[in-house]
């Protein structure tokens, strides 16, 4: 059987709703090998996940998941093998960090003015830990009545347009990519498929990744269907890019694929793990 890797999943460290450890049990028990935590611009849940991981005996790649303003698009760009210790990363995360600590009130002041009352508390409440996102305040907005559901609640309030938007000011793509490679890790662009973008700009954003030192890109993705996977994998051909695959799962009751049960890479596209040193479980080779 070939290994089965996840590299792209969430815990309570930043939008999921399982803790780093609950996340890697269930991985293990449901026949992942390889997982990589990529919580959004945090690494703090990475020392629980690693720590369960060994008791599991299951691999544990540092990830991260940078949230990026490019051309006045947001893009995440995920870090694989990442060292979490660096220091230029981390000054950027905090950056983010604050930014995201200024939208969260931000985006509760908009909704008060649109007669929602209470949603930075409700939101904070749901965090838990230091990353408050839109996922925290979908929820709180769910659970006081204002949609029936999540997918419903970013349509209503969330997105650009809406009495609850904050328009993103993220890392550039530049900048995060820099971050990433500097921690001696791999960037890879999240979910391509899944950016509300044009066939053009597409290409335009991939030609600047790779510009700009970028590995790969997602193929598959728990958000992306069979026929974007096939798609993703011949522009990976195209702008010789690597290939990876990650659920994007945020815990129970996730809109995503459940863990262990992602498509493989499509045929004629390079896995990223192929560039892995000692059975495409160490650092990449540099
Ligand atoms: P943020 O980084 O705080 O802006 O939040 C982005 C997160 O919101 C993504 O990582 C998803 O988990 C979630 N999200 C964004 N759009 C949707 C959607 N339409 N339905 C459900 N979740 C969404
Ligand atoms: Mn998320
Ligand atoms: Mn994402
Ligand atoms: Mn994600």
């Amino acid at each position: 059987m070939p290994l089965q890797y996840d590299l792209h999943c969430h815990s309570t460290a930043s939008d999921g709703t399982l803790g780093p450890d609950a996340l890697v049990e269930r991985a293990a028990a449901r026949g992942v090998d390889v997982l990589a935590l990529t919580d959004h611009d945090t690494t703090a849940g990475l020392t629980v996940a690693r720590a369960a991981a060994e008791r599991c005996g299951i691999e544990l790649v540092n990830g991260i998941e940078v949230s990026v303003t490019w051309s006045h698009q947001t893009v995440h760009i995920v870090g694989l093998h990442i060292d979490p210790g660096n220091q230029a990363l981390q000054a950027g995360l905090k950056r983010l960090g604050a930014f995201r600590k200024w939208r969260g009130e931000e985006i509760a002041r908009r909704l008060e003015k649109a007669g929602i009352a209470g949603a930075h508390a409700g939101a904070l409440a749901l965090a838990g830990g230091e990353v408050l996102s839109r996922t925290h305040f979908a929820h709180f907005l769910v659970q006081a009545g204002h949609a029936p559901d999540v997918r419903r609640v970013f349509k209503r309030f969330l997105v650009s347009g809406k009495p609850g938007h904050v328009p993103g000011e993220w890392a550039g793509l530049e900048e995060a990519v820099g971050w990433i490679n500097g921690a001696g890790g791999q960037a890879v662009i999240a979910h391509p498929a899944r950016y509300r973008i044009s066939a053009g700009r597409r290409r335009a954003l991939f030609g600047e990744f790779r510009e700009c030192g970028g590995a790969g890109i997602e193929v598959v993705s728990g958000s992306h269907s069979a026929e974007d996977a096939r798609a993703m994998a011949e522009l990976t051909r195209q702008f010789e890019l690597l290939a990876s695959r990650g659920s994007d799962y945020h815990g129970p009751p996730s809109p995503y694929v459940e863990l262990g049960k992602l498509a493989p890479l499509p045929d004629g596209c390079r896995p990223i793990w192929e560039t892995w040193a000692d059975g495409a479980r160490q650092h990449p080779v540099q």
